[in-house]
């Protein structure tokens, strides 16, 4: 799931794994990789990826 980084804090998320529920803020932001300009998402409880973000390009 891809979601836009200047909306995603607002968004509700689910983890399919562990079953949490809350706001795209409380998630874990994995380190940015500068390759791919992609950041991941990870689930507070449990760091499952549950969605990323792609950097602009500009
Ligand atoms: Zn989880």
């Amino acid at each position: 799931m891809q979601v836009n980084y200047d909306t995603y804090e607002l968004m509700d998320f689910t983890c399919k794994s562990c079953g949490w529920t809350g706001k795209g803020k409380e998630l874990s932001n994995r380190d940015f990789s500068e390759d791919s300009f992609i950041g991941d998402l990870l689930c507070p409880k449990c760091l499952d990826m549950i969605a990323h973000w792609q950097a602009p390009l500009s």
